[in-house]
Protein backbone atom coordinates (compact mmCIF):
# COMPACT_ATOMS: atom_id res chain seq x y z
CA UNK A 1 0.00 0.00 0.00
CA UNK A 2 1.26 3.74 -0.81
CA UNK A 3 -0.02 6.99 0.85
CA UNK A 4 0.21 10.33 -1.36
CA UNK A 5 0.38 13.09 0.45
CA UNK A 6 -0.48 16.21 -1.65
CA UNK A 7 1.17 19.26 -0.37
CA UNK A 8 0.10 23.01 -1.05
CA UNK A 9 3.79 25.43 -0.54
CA UNK A 10 3.15 29.32 -1.46
CA UNK A 11 6.13 30.93 -0.48
CA UNK A 12 7.22 28.29 2.06
CA UNK A 13 10.77 27.38 1.68
CA UNK A 14 11.53 27.80 5.72
CA UNK A 15 8.44 24.74 6.44
CA UNK A 16 9.47 22.29 3.18
CA UNK A 17 12.29 20.35 4.62
CA UNK A 18 10.86 20.66 8.39
CA UNK A 19 7.57 18.89 7.30
CA UNK A 20 9.59 16.19 5.24
CA UNK A 21 11.34 15.06 8.17
CA UNK A 22 8.56 15.10 10.59
CA UNK A 23 6.26 12.63 8.04
CA UNK A 24 9.75 10.70 8.06
CA UNK A 25 10.34 10.28 11.65
CA UNK A 26 6.72 8.86 12.15
CA UNK A 27 7.85 5.71 10.18
CA UNK A 28 4.55 4.81 8.72
CA UNK A 29 4.03 1.11 7.53
CA UNK A 30 3.52 1.77 4.06
CA UNK A 31 5.23 3.41 1.33
CA UNK A 32 5.00 7.12 0.70
CA UNK A 33 4.77 9.35 -2.40
CA UNK A 34 5.31 13.32 -1.36
CA UNK A 35 3.50 15.78 -3.77
CA UNK A 36 4.31 19.28 -2.97
CA UNK A 37 2.92 22.09 -5.37
CA UNK A 38 4.69 25.26 -5.42
CA UNK A 39 1.63 27.62 -6.02
CA UNK A 40 3.66 30.19 -7.64
CA UNK A 41 6.02 31.12 -4.62
CA UNK A 42 8.94 33.58 -5.08
CA UNK A 43 11.04 32.20 -2.46
CA UNK A 44 13.43 29.69 -2.27
CA UNK A 45 10.06 27.14 -2.44
CA UNK A 46 11.03 25.50 -5.86
CA UNK A 47 14.62 25.45 -5.04
CA UNK A 48 13.82 23.20 -1.84
CA UNK A 49 11.37 21.36 -3.56
CA UNK A 50 14.31 20.51 -6.18
CA UNK A 51 17.06 19.59 -4.06
CA UNK A 52 14.31 17.60 -1.59
CA UNK A 53 13.60 15.79 -4.96
CA UNK A 54 16.94 14.84 -6.13
CA UNK A 55 17.57 13.58 -2.25
CA UNK A 56 14.46 11.52 -2.19
CA UNK A 57 12.78 9.83 -5.13
CA UNK A 58 9.39 9.56 -3.33
CA UNK A 59 9.40 13.45 -3.44
CA UNK A 60 7.62 14.76 -6.68
CA UNK A 61 6.73 18.47 -7.05
CA UNK A 62 4.51 20.57 -9.28
CA UNK A 63 5.35 24.02 -10.02
CA UNK A 64 2.68 26.29 -11.48
CA UNK A 65 3.51 29.24 -13.47
CA UNK A 66 1.94 32.08 -11.05
CA UNK A 67 0.04 32.01 -7.78
CA UNK A 68 -3.08 30.10 -8.60
CA UNK A 69 -4.61 29.51 -5.05
CA UNK A 70 -4.60 26.61 -2.58
CA UNK A 71 -7.51 25.10 -4.91
CA UNK A 72 -6.13 25.07 -7.32
CA UNK A 73 -2.50 23.91 -5.59
CA UNK A 74 -4.73 20.69 -4.28
CA UNK A 75 -6.54 19.83 -7.10
CA UNK A 76 -3.13 19.77 -9.37
CA UNK A 77 -2.13 17.63 -6.50
CA UNK A 78 -4.44 15.19 -6.24
CA UNK A 79 -4.44 14.73 -10.21
CA UNK A 80 -0.40 13.66 -9.94
CA UNK A 81 -1.20 10.85 -7.24
CA UNK A 82 -0.80 7.50 -7.31
CA UNK A 83 -1.17 5.81 -3.98
CA UNK A 84 -4.14 3.75 -2.32
CA UNK A 85 -4.01 6.43 0.00
CA UNK A 86 -4.64 10.12 -0.14
CA UNK A 87 -3.63 12.54 2.40
CA UNK A 88 -4.28 16.36 1.49
CA UNK A 89 -2.48 18.95 4.45
CA UNK A 90 -0.91 22.17 4.83
CA UNK A 91 3.14 22.52 4.91
CA UNK A 92 3.29 24.34 8.18
CA UNK A 93 2.58 21.54 10.26
CA UNK A 94 -0.55 23.29 11.24
CA UNK A 95 -2.65 20.05 10.46
CA UNK A 96 -0.17 17.81 12.73
CA UNK A 97 1.14 15.16 11.00
CA UNK A 98 0.91 13.01 14.58
CA UNK A 99 -3.08 12.20 13.45
CA UNK A 100 -1.69 10.07 10.34
CA UNK A 101 -0.93 6.78 11.71
CA UNK A 102 -4.29 6.71 13.10
CA UNK A 103 -5.78 8.03 9.69
CA UNK A 104 -4.09 5.20 8.07
CA UNK A 105 -5.36 2.75 10.51
CA UNK A 106 -9.27 3.64 10.53
CA UNK A 107 -9.43 3.60 6.67
CA UNK A 108 -7.36 0.35 6.36
CA UNK A 109 -8.88 -1.84 9.14
CA UNK A 110 -12.14 0.17 9.49
CA UNK A 111 -15.42 0.82 7.87
CA UNK A 112 -14.95 4.77 6.65
CA UNK A 113 -13.45 5.57 2.99
CA UNK A 114 -12.55 9.10 4.60
CA UNK A 115 -10.78 10.62 7.96
CA UNK A 116 -11.07 14.49 8.37
CA UNK A 117 -9.95 16.28 10.48
CA UNK A 118 -11.56 19.45 12.44
CA UNK A 119 -10.18 22.44 14.83
CA UNK A 120 -11.82 22.33 18.04
CA UNK A 121 -10.16 25.57 18.61
CA UNK A 122 -8.85 28.69 17.00
CA UNK A 123 -6.50 29.58 18.90
CA UNK A 124 -4.05 32.27 17.93
CA UNK A 125 -6.63 34.01 15.62
CA UNK A 126 -7.63 37.33 15.39
CA UNK A 127 -11.14 37.64 17.19
CA UNK A 128 -13.14 38.93 14.08
CA UNK A 129 -11.49 36.10 11.56
CA UNK A 130 -13.27 33.51 13.80
CA UNK A 131 -16.37 35.22 14.47
CA UNK A 132 -16.51 35.68 10.66
CA UNK A 133 -15.57 32.03 9.93
CA UNK A 134 -18.84 30.88 12.34
CA UNK A 135 -21.31 33.33 10.65
CA UNK A 136 -19.92 31.40 7.70
CA UNK A 137 -20.70 28.17 7.96
CA UNK A 138 -23.83 29.03 9.80
CA UNK A 139 -25.05 30.95 6.74
CA UNK A 140 -23.76 28.21 4.54
CA UNK A 141 -25.35 25.22 6.64
CA UNK A 142 -28.80 27.22 6.42
CA UNK A 143 -28.83 27.76 2.80
CA UNK A 144 -27.00 24.94 1.07
CA UNK A 145 -27.49 21.38 0.25
CA UNK A 146 -24.93 20.37 1.86
CA UNK A 147 -23.77 20.36 5.37
CA UNK A 148 -20.76 21.16 6.36
CA UNK A 149 -19.19 21.52 10.17
CA UNK A 150 -17.51 24.82 11.60
CA UNK A 151 -13.52 24.10 12.38
CA UNK A 152 -13.46 21.85 9.24
CA UNK A 153 -9.75 22.24 7.41
CA UNK A 154 -8.41 20.47 4.04
CA UNK A 155 -6.23 17.95 6.29
CA UNK A 156 -7.92 14.73 5.12
CA UNK A 157 -7.49 11.44 3.60
CA UNK A 158 -9.50 9.37 1.84
CA UNK A 159 -9.10 6.02 -0.33
CA UNK A 160 -8.65 6.25 -4.07
CA UNK A 161 -12.46 5.56 -4.53
CA UNK A 162 -13.07 9.05 -2.80
CA UNK A 163 -10.45 10.81 -4.57
CA UNK A 164 -11.51 9.64 -7.83
CA UNK A 165 -14.93 10.94 -7.43
CA UNK A 166 -13.28 14.66 -6.42
CA UNK A 167 -11.72 14.59 -10.00
CA UNK A 168 -14.71 13.64 -11.68
CA UNK A 169 -16.32 17.34 -10.85
CA UNK A 170 -15.88 19.36 -13.28
CA UNK A 171 -16.49 22.40 -12.23
CA UNK A 172 -14.22 25.35 -12.10
CA UNK A 173 -15.04 27.27 -9.11
CA UNK A 174 -13.75 24.89 -6.80
CA UNK A 175 -14.69 25.13 -3.51
CA UNK A 176 -13.19 21.51 -2.19
CA UNK A 177 -14.91 21.50 1.36
CA UNK A 178 -17.85 21.69 -0.04
CA UNK A 179 -16.96 19.00 -3.13
CA UNK A 180 -15.87 16.67 -0.20
CA UNK A 181 -19.24 17.16 1.45
CA UNK A 182 -21.20 16.83 -1.76
CA UNK A 183 -19.63 13.44 -2.80
CA UNK A 184 -20.66 11.95 1.36
CA UNK A 185 -18.64 8.50 1.75
CA UNK A 186 -18.25 7.30 5.23
CA UNK A 187 -16.32 10.06 6.56
CA UNK A 188 -14.56 9.74 10.05
CA UNK A 189 -13.64 12.62 11.82
CA UNK A 190 -11.07 13.42 14.12
CA UNK A 191 -10.30 16.60 15.95
CA UNK A 192 -7.19 18.51 16.71
CA UNK A 193 -5.86 21.73 18.87
CA UNK A 194 -4.92 24.58 16.90
CA UNK A 195 -1.41 25.00 16.93
CA UNK A 196 1.03 27.95 15.32
CA UNK A 197 2.69 27.81 12.20
CA UNK A 198 5.75 26.19 12.16
CA UNK A 199 7.62 29.22 10.19
CA UNK A 200 6.61 32.25 7.75
CA UNK A 201 3.15 33.52 7.69
CA UNK A 202 0.05 33.16 6.86
CA UNK A 203 -0.86 33.60 3.17
CA UNK A 204 -4.57 34.66 3.70
CA UNK A 205 -5.62 38.02 3.97
CA UNK A 206 -9.18 39.18 5.74
CA UNK A 207 -10.37 40.16 2.38
CA UNK A 208 -8.92 36.65 0.92
CA UNK A 209 -11.16 35.44 3.50
CA UNK A 210 -13.67 37.09 2.63
CA UNK A 211 -13.67 36.54 -0.96
CA UNK A 212 -13.39 32.52 -0.45
CA UNK A 213 -16.73 32.61 1.50
CA UNK A 214 -18.57 34.60 -1.05
CA UNK A 215 -17.35 31.79 -3.65
CA UNK A 216 -18.12 28.55 -1.30
CA UNK A 217 -21.52 30.36 -0.86
CA UNK A 218 -22.36 30.97 -4.64
CA UNK A 219 -20.74 27.16 -5.84
CA UNK A 220 -23.09 25.11 -3.54
CA UNK A 221 -26.34 27.06 -2.84
CA UNK A 222 -28.14 29.26 -5.01
CA UNK A 223 -30.43 30.26 -1.86
CA UNK A 224 -29.18 34.43 -2.37
CA UNK A 225 -30.88 34.43 -5.82
CA UNK A 226 -34.14 33.01 -4.23
CA UNK A 227 -33.46 35.46 -1.07
CA UNK A 228 -33.65 38.41 -4.12
CA UNK A 229 -37.10 37.34 -5.31
CA UNK A 230 -38.43 37.01 -1.89
CA UNK A 231 -37.17 40.33 -0.27
CA UNK A 232 -38.19 41.75 -3.28
CA UNK A 233 -42.09 40.49 -3.13
CA UNK A 234 -41.97 41.61 0.58
CA UNK A 235 -40.40 45.12 -0.55
CA UNK A 236 -43.61 45.20 -2.96
CA UNK A 237 -46.23 44.33 -0.65
CA UNK A 238 -45.00 46.73 2.14
CA UNK A 239 -44.91 49.60 -0.30
CA UNK A 240 -48.20 48.63 -1.61
CA UNK A 241 -49.80 48.39 2.02
CA UNK A 242 -47.99 51.75 2.93
CA UNK A 243 -49.62 52.90 -0.55
CA UNK A 244 -53.25 52.30 0.82
CA UNK A 245 -52.49 53.89 4.40
CA UNK A 246 -51.40 56.81 2.27
CA UNK A 247 -54.60 56.98 0.28
CA UNK A 248 -56.80 56.85 3.28
CA UNK A 249 -54.81 59.39 5.25
CA UNK A 250 -55.12 61.73 2.58
CA UNK A 251 -58.90 60.96 2.28
CA UNK A 252 -59.38 61.18 5.80
CA UNK A 253 -57.32 64.16 7.33
CA UNK A 254 -55.96 65.27 4.36
CA UNK A 255 -52.63 65.51 3.20
CA UNK A 256 -50.79 69.24 4.66
CA UNK A 257 -47.13 68.44 4.07
CA UNK A 258 -46.21 67.15 0.33
CA UNK A 259 -44.46 63.65 0.77
CA UNK A 260 -41.03 64.68 0.63
CA UNK A 261 -39.09 62.81 3.11
CA UNK A 262 -41.46 59.84 2.49
CA UNK A 263 -40.22 59.62 -1.31
CA UNK A 264 -37.03 60.40 -0.78
CA UNK A 265 -36.98 57.29 1.69
CA UNK A 266 -38.63 54.68 -0.62
CA UNK A 267 -36.45 56.08 -3.62
CA UNK A 268 -33.47 55.13 -1.55
CA UNK A 269 -34.69 52.09 -0.34
CA UNK A 270 -36.04 50.57 -3.20
CA UNK A 271 -32.51 52.00 -5.78
CA UNK A 272 -30.34 50.13 -2.62
CA UNK A 273 -32.34 46.87 -3.02
CA UNK A 274 -32.44 46.66 -6.55
CA UNK A 275 -28.86 47.22 -6.85
CA UNK A 276 -28.55 45.07 -4.15
CA UNK A 277 -30.18 41.74 -6.49
CA UNK A 278 -28.36 43.16 -9.17
CA UNK A 279 -25.08 42.23 -7.75
CA UNK A 280 -26.97 39.30 -6.30
CA UNK A 281 -27.41 38.52 -10.20
CA UNK A 282 -24.29 39.52 -11.22
CA UNK A 283 -22.53 37.35 -9.26
CA UNK A 284 -23.83 34.09 -10.37
CA UNK A 285 -23.38 35.16 -14.00
CA UNK A 286 -19.69 35.67 -13.22
CA UNK A 287 -19.64 32.53 -11.71
CA UNK A 288 -21.99 30.73 -15.33
CA UNK A 289 -18.95 32.75 -17.08
CA UNK A 290 -16.18 31.94 -15.64
CA UNK A 291 -17.57 27.87 -16.09
CA UNK A 292 -18.19 28.72 -19.98
CA UNK A 293 -14.85 29.24 -20.76
CA UNK A 294 -13.34 26.28 -19.65
CA UNK A 295 -9.97 27.47 -18.99
CA UNK A 296 -7.73 25.31 -17.09
CA UNK A 297 -6.99 25.88 -13.34
CA UNK A 298 -3.48 26.15 -13.42
CA UNK A 299 -0.61 26.10 -15.71
CA UNK A 300 2.47 24.43 -14.61
CA UNK A 301 5.74 25.53 -15.12
CA UNK A 302 8.06 22.51 -14.34
CA UNK A 303 7.15 19.33 -12.60
CA UNK A 304 9.19 15.90 -11.36
N1 LIG B 1 -1.29 28.07 0.17
C1 LIG B 1 -1.22 27.88 -1.21
N2 LIG B 1 -1.59 28.90 -2.04
C2 LIG B 1 -2.08 30.08 -1.57
C3 LIG B 1 -2.19 30.25 -0.17
C4 LIG B 1 -1.80 29.23 0.67
O1 LIG B 1 -0.78 26.82 -1.67
O2 LIG B 1 -2.39 30.96 -2.38
C5 LIG B 1 -0.87 26.98 1.09
C6 LIG B 1 0.16 27.37 2.15
O3 LIG B 1 1.48 27.26 1.66
C7 LIG B 1 -0.11 26.38 3.26
C8 LIG B 1 -1.62 26.17 3.14
O4 LIG B 1 -2.00 26.57 1.83
O5 LIG B 1 0.53 25.13 3.06
C9 LIG B 1 -2.41 26.94 4.17
O6 LIG B 1 -2.06 28.31 4.11
P1 LIG B 1 -1.81 29.17 5.41
O7 LIG B 1 -1.05 28.38 6.42
O8 LIG B 1 -1.18 30.45 4.98
O9 LIG B 1 -3.30 29.43 5.90
P2 LIG B 1 -3.83 29.40 7.42
O10 LIG B 1 -3.26 28.18 8.07
O11 LIG B 1 -3.34 30.64 8.04
O12 LIG B 1 -5.30 29.34 7.28
MG1 LIG C 1 -1.38 27.55 8.16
Amino acid sequence: MTLSLVVPCFNESLCVRRFWEAVQALGLPLGLEFIFVDDGSSDGTLAALRELAREDATVHYVSFSRNFGKESALLAGLRKTTGDLVVTLDVDLQHPVALLPEMVRLLQFGEWDCVAARRTNRKGEPWLRSQCAKAFYGVLNRFSEVRMRGGETDYRMMKRQVVEAVLALPEVNRFTKGIYAWVGFRTKWLEFENVARAAGETKWSFWGLVRYSVQGLSAFSTAPLQLASVSGITACVAALVYLVYVIFKTLVVGEPVSGYPTQICLILFLGGFQLFVIGILGTYLAKTYLESKHRPLYLVKEEK
